[in-house]
């Protein structure tokens, strides 16, 4: 008797629980990839299961403590507390054909320019990388090209569906402007139910290819992970992409913890003029999905990635360190490793062939060094640990 009330109310409890899911499901968490889409998904390498996974372990993060830490954490030196000096941009400014130019939007967001084609890398325009402002992970700076001020993009080009890359009104107001999406696997299934016409998606495995106008555009590896809900984890993929023209090779990392397939990415596909590099949101406990500024430095010499732009820093308070900490770093262990770096201004271009010199355009706050805070992935043979490290002390 008490066991079939128990059964009854908890019955009642998932019934509750999954209606309340299924409420939840608002446009904005995206579609579950299905039909033949996730027929292709199965049949990926990548996929084990019921989801992708990375073929180096993960050691786990987030726990209690850090997700205290995270939300209520921090030393104040999280968020700017004076504006930043963006460089604001227009339609006009990217009218002539350019070989190779790269403008830095904030996080992940770049407008590539290379052999006379525009791209635009995972772009966010709302004010919050999150479900909504509850959340709470608002901008700190007002995007420098207003999104009705892109210009004409010959693609889209996606890394993986987390908040801070993905984003749905972005999406929405791009949908019917931009004639081709090119995302990893599953990804397109957000796409589709954000209005994007299927045709005009391609999806990827890592090492499969898009060509766009010209331009090659290959799927690379990341150890990362992905997911928009509470049921989602895993369930789409991550990448970072090698960008090929005749006269320019660009490659972006993607998020992600650091892993041989750097080297990998460095003999089939490079060298390369420049590699839009992730460098900031990291944290030794998390230091497998996110690789931090001593790593990122490392990928690039591995993938022959030439001159280091760091991204995913300065525009969102995803982590721990002071906001300022992934450029100190990433200048220190560049300059130690001999790798070049530039580090522009949100919405400054620049030309790989002839980068600026690192120019201090944000404050001089507290940060902590490699040595008083290493962020090392797991499950690396220990010469590139120790390379990695000791390259930024
Ligand atoms: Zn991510």
């Amino acid at each position: 008797m008490s066991l079939s009330r128990n059964l009854v109310a908890g019955g009642l409890v998932a019934g509750a629980v999954g209606g309340t899911l299924a409420a939840l499901r608002h446009p904005t968490f995206g579609a579950a990839p299905e039909g033949a889409r996730l027929d292709r998904m199965r049949r990926s390498p990548q996929w084990d299961g019921g989801a992708f996974r990375n073929p180096l372990p993960m050691r786990s993060s987030g726990s209690p403590g850090a997700i205290w830490e995270w939300f209520f954490g921090g030393d104040g030196l999280r968020t700017p507390d004076a504006p930043i000096p963006t460089v604001a941009r227009t339609r006009a400014d990217f009218e002539a054909p350019q070989r190779l130019r790269l403008t830095w939007l904030g996080h992940g967001t770049t407008l590539v320019e290379i052999a006379g084609r525009r791209l635009l890398i995972d772009p966010v325009f709302s004010r919050n990388a999150s479900p909504g402002p509850l959340f709470g992970v608002a901008r700190f700076f007002e995007p420098p090209l207003r999104l009705a001020e892109v210009p004409d993009l010959d693609a889209v080009v996606l890394t993986h569906d987390h908040y801070d890359h993905l984003d749905h009104a972005t999406v929405r107001r791009l949908a019917d402007r931009v004639p081709r999406w090119v995302c990893p696997l599953g990804v397109g299934a957000h796409l589709e139910r954000w209005g994007v016409p299927a045709d005009r998606i391609t999806e990827c495995d890592w090492w499969d290819e898009a060509e766009v106008a010209g331009i090659r555009l290959v799927c690379t590896p990341a150890r990362h992970f992905s997911g928009r809900f509470l049921d989602d984890r895993n369930r789409t993929l991550w990448s970072g992409w090698a960008v090929l023209a005749d006269e320019a090779r660009l490659y972006a990392t993607g998020d992600g913890g650091f892993g041989p397939h750097f080297s990998e990415v460095g003999e089939r596909l490079g060298p390369f003029d420049a590699t839009l590099a992730e460098v900031g949101a990291y944290n030794a406990t998390w230091a497998d999905v996110h690789m931090g500024p001593e790593q990122a430095v490392r990928a690039v010499e591995e993938a022959r990635g030439g001159l280091l732009v760091p991204v995913h820093w300065g525009t969102f308070n995803l982590a721990f360190h002071g906001w300022t900490e992934p450029a100190e770093r990433v200048v220190v262990a560049a300059e130690a490793a001999g790798v070049p770096v530039c580090v522009p201004r949100p919405g400054e271009s620049i030309e790989p062939t002839a980068p600026p010199a690192v120019e201090r355009w944000w404050p001089e706050l507290p940060w902590k060094s490699a040595d008083e805070s290493p962020v090392v992935s797991s499950g690396l043979d220990g010469a590139v640990a120790q390379a990695g490290l000791s390259e930024a002390a």
